[in-house]
């Protein structure tokens, strides 16, 4: 594939960018493949591309019901962190977060990383001892993030009221090298390249059935017919719990929709993601200007992609609290997405209870930041027929052994 460059640009413009090539090809699916992985969200496309490129697997299909990209990858608020409790945790959040650092190089693709700083705010005494907790357990792990004063944080956040009337800021965790990075750039950088390394990505095709026998996986029936395998990733977020029954098993998953919004645009004001738990917001800006807002996930398990009217509401109330600035503007659009939540708020990447099928799902509110983590550690395990030390801790398993990764606090807001 041709590589994209500042000359590629250049050149292109003299013939009036007639001669790109498509980003990625769009073949019809062949009868057989080595692993199939359904689903075209960042982790099923990012365990494509580093099943080709770790391990040289290239008889790989990638089956996606929509668009790529077009699930919670392209619906996600994109913060990107590793200041989590677990050591489990910080291992494969933390090495995500480095392998976002140069991913726009080793994909050719710029995926935007801004890493602008993740500032997570204290507003109780309960809070800011539960981030003093996750400081030292950083420190441990040698992830960088400190602990930051009011002062401190009204230098980095001048558009934040530190003395608010209900919950004044007390302090706050610092990650400097967390940000952000483009959402759907991420799913079309990966998309690229493991589509260049012989990948096939097949889009419109649905899976609606999951054949097996004597406890093996055999393949699948699809809306465009029916394709064998010898092994099966199911990736598919909040569709975890529909794509397990037609497996014939049950996930220990909630599906719930979250949703964000985001205001008109304005001129620069916040240049780092600043995340305020205890009134459960969060925002950042892109580059359009728009600031971009998180709220709460609905009570209730559901699959429509919109969320209830009175988060978007709540959520706005609460952060006009600590950000008093934002009262006036006008809110541009909102959305939702169908997040896969867990117990114990960590994924689940392990073997599923048929033969051959693997799992990755359980991502639930803050899945976009371990995408390459992720895709590194399922791929491997696809590849080599069972977890690594990355891996192992997040198995299936550990619901039934009482293993609990619990991340509850550290996902707070959930990002
Ligand atoms: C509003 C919102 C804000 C968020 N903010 C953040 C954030 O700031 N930071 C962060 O780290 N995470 C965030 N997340 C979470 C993050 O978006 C997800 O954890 C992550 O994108 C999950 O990626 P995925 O590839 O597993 O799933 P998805 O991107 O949902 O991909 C799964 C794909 O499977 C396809 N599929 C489903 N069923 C079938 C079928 N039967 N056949 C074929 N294909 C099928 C779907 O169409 C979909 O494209 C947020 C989520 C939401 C909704």
């Amino acid at each position: 594939m041709k590589r994209y460059s500042a000359f590629a640009v250049a050149k292109e413009a003299f013939s009036y960018h007639q001669g790109w090539e498509r980003a990625w090809r769009s073949p019809e699916p062949k009868k057989h493949y080595e692993v199939i992985i359904i689903g075209a969200g960042g982790h099923g496309l990012a365990t494509a591309y580093y099943l080709a490129r770790n391990h040289g697997l290239t008889d790989v299909a990638v089956l996606e019901k929509g668009w790529l990209g077009g699930g919670n990858t392209g619906r996600n608020t994109t913060i990107i962190r590793s200041n989590y409790l677990q050591p489990a945790s910080s291992e494969i959040f933390e090495l995500s977060r480095s392998l976002y650092e140069d991913l726009s190089q080793k994909l050719n693709f710029n995926i935007m990383f801004s890493p602008r700083g993740v500032l997570m705010l204290a507003q109780t005494e309960h809070e800011l001892r539960a981030w003093k907790r996750t400081s030292h357990a950083n420190r441990l792990a040698a992830i960088s993030s400190e602990m930051v004063g009011p002062e401190r944080i009204k230098k980095l956040c001048p558009i934040i009221n530190i003395d608010g009337p209900r919950y004044p800021v007390l302090g706050g965790l610092w990650q400097p090298r967390g940000g952000t990075a483009r959402h759907d750039a991420v799913a079309w950088g990966y998309a690229r390249a493991a589509s260049d390394r012989g990948v096939d990505i097949i889009q419109q095709c649905e899976v609606t059935g999951i054949d097996r026998e004597e406890g093996r996986v055999k393949g699948v029936q699809t809306t465009r017919g029916a394709i064998t395998c010898s092994k099966l990733c199911i990736v598919v977020a909040g569709h975890s719990g529909v794509l397990a029954k037609m497996a014939g098993f049950r996930l220990p998953i909630e599906s719930v929709p979250l949703q964000a919004l985001v205001s008109e645009p304005i001129k620069p004001c916040l240049d780092i993601v600043v995340m305020a738990n205890t009134v459960h917001g969060y925002m950042s800006q892109s580059d359009k200007g728009e600031l971009v807002i998180g709220g709460g996930s609905d009570g209730y398990n559901a699959y429509t992609q919109r969320g209830s009217f009175h988060h978007a509401e709540e959520t706005v109330r609460a952060l006009c609290e600590t950000f008093p600035i934002i009262s006036r503007l006008k809110m541009l659009r909102q959305w939702g997405g169908i997040v896969d939540m867990t117990g114990d708020r960590s994924p689940i990447i392990g073997r599923a209870p048929v033969e051959g099928i693997f799992l990755n799902c359980g991502w639930g509110t803050g899945g976009f930041k371990s995408i390459p983590g992720s895709g590194w550690a399922m791929a491997a395990m696809v590849a080599k027929g069972e977890p690594d030390e990355l891996a192992g801790p997040f198995s299936l398993e550990r619901f039934s052994e009482g293993r609990m990764i619990d991340e509850s606090v550290a996902a707070a807001v959930a990002h």
